[in-house]
């Protein structure tokens, strides 16, 4: 059976919850500390795997505590591991995360081995890309090599999945190599020059993604559901209503099971569905990769 290919970051986050936020030279006594699996690539590996959907990654992780317990969640996960490359040269990618009573917070990433992924890793790789037929890529590693993966991928047959997350600009040729783009209004609003905020809005912002020769274009807008651009459909489709109590990697776990909808070949309106549906369950549970649906529960 073909697997999805994800290409993307792995990180250990490390969070501290307390009062307030330090201020700048000062040091206070937080309360509970949590450390969680995270990075993108690796949420939405694991969103893939755990809906049942062969998963193969490619990430860089350093060769340290964090790599290995990186590495062991994946197999736990059933990810092939086949392309993790473990760098020794450089840390394993690590977010410090601080937040207070109201919820605020204030993140610093290392991204360490994630920011040497390279495109002579996506070479050393290629088999994968000649046997499988959907790539999930974010925008969590360097900004080159993802865009030398997305042309390459294309060229070979292999349909994109862009989640262009975190918000950063692409080179506008990239644009037609990508078969569905999944923004978020901000990441949307980056890349378009349009404020997403509603239907509207989204469509404004679809048609320039259609401008730039995006072929499927899925705006996720929260709780408001997702606008969907496609040849034959352009329109919302809405997400079921629960109570959320954590909405971290809601995205991730949209474009996870996005991926694994398409690779069983559900139209576009069924993928949004599908992956709407997910996303719901993810954001009633804490955490990240911990918040991620089974395909029993669904
Ligand atoms: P995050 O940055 O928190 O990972 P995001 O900003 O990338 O998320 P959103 O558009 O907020 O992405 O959410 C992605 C999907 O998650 C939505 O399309 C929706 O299906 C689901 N979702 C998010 N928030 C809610 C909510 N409050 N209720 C129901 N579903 C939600």
């Amino acid at each position: 059976m073909k697997k999805i290919i994800v290409v993307g970051s792995s990180n250990t986050d490390m969070v501290i919850k307390a009062e307030r936020l330090a201020a700048p030279g000062e040091t206070i006594i937080g309360g509970k500390f949590l450390m969680n699996a995270g990075g993108k690539g690796a949420n939405q590996a694991v969103a893939s795997a755990r809906l049942g959907c062969p998963t193969v990654f490619v990430c860089r992780v350093g060769d340290d505590i964090f790599g290995r317990q990186a590495l062991q969640q994946f197999a736990l996960e059933e990810i092939n591991t086949d392309y993790v490359i473990v760098d020794a040269e450089n840390p394993s990618g690590v977010a410090l995360i601080n937040v207070d009573a109201k919820g605020e917070n204030c993140i610093t990433v290392a991204p360490g081995a994630n920011a040497y992924l390279s495109i002579e890793d996506i070479e050393n790789a290629w088999s994968i890309f000649e046997q499988n037929d959907i790539l999930l890529i974010q925008l969590e590693t360097p900004i080159e090599t993802v865009e030398y993966t997305i042309q390459k991928a294309h060229e070979s047959g292999v349909k994109v999945i862009l989640n262009p997350a975190p918000a950063a600009q692409l080179s506008s040729s990239v644009f037609p190599f990508i078969h569905i783009i999944t923004p978020n209004e901000t990441e949307a609003e980056l890349l378009t020059g349009v404020k997403v905020t509603d239907f509207a809005s989204a469509q404004k912002a679809g048609q320039v993604f259609t401008e730039l020769g995006v072929q499927n274009i899925l705006i996720t807008l929260g709780a408001k559901g997702v606008y969907l651009k496609s040849a034959d459909f352009e329109g919302i489709v809405e997400t079921p209503q629960v109570v959320a109590i954590d909405t971290t990697a809601a995205g991730d776990c949209f474009s996870g099971a996005l991926a694994v909808a398409i690779h069983e070949e559900k139209t576009l309106v069924e993928a949004a569905k599908f992956a709407s549906k997910a996303a719901s369950i993810a954001v009633t549970r804490m955490g990240a990769q911990a918040s991620m649906p089974s395909r029993a529960e669904m």
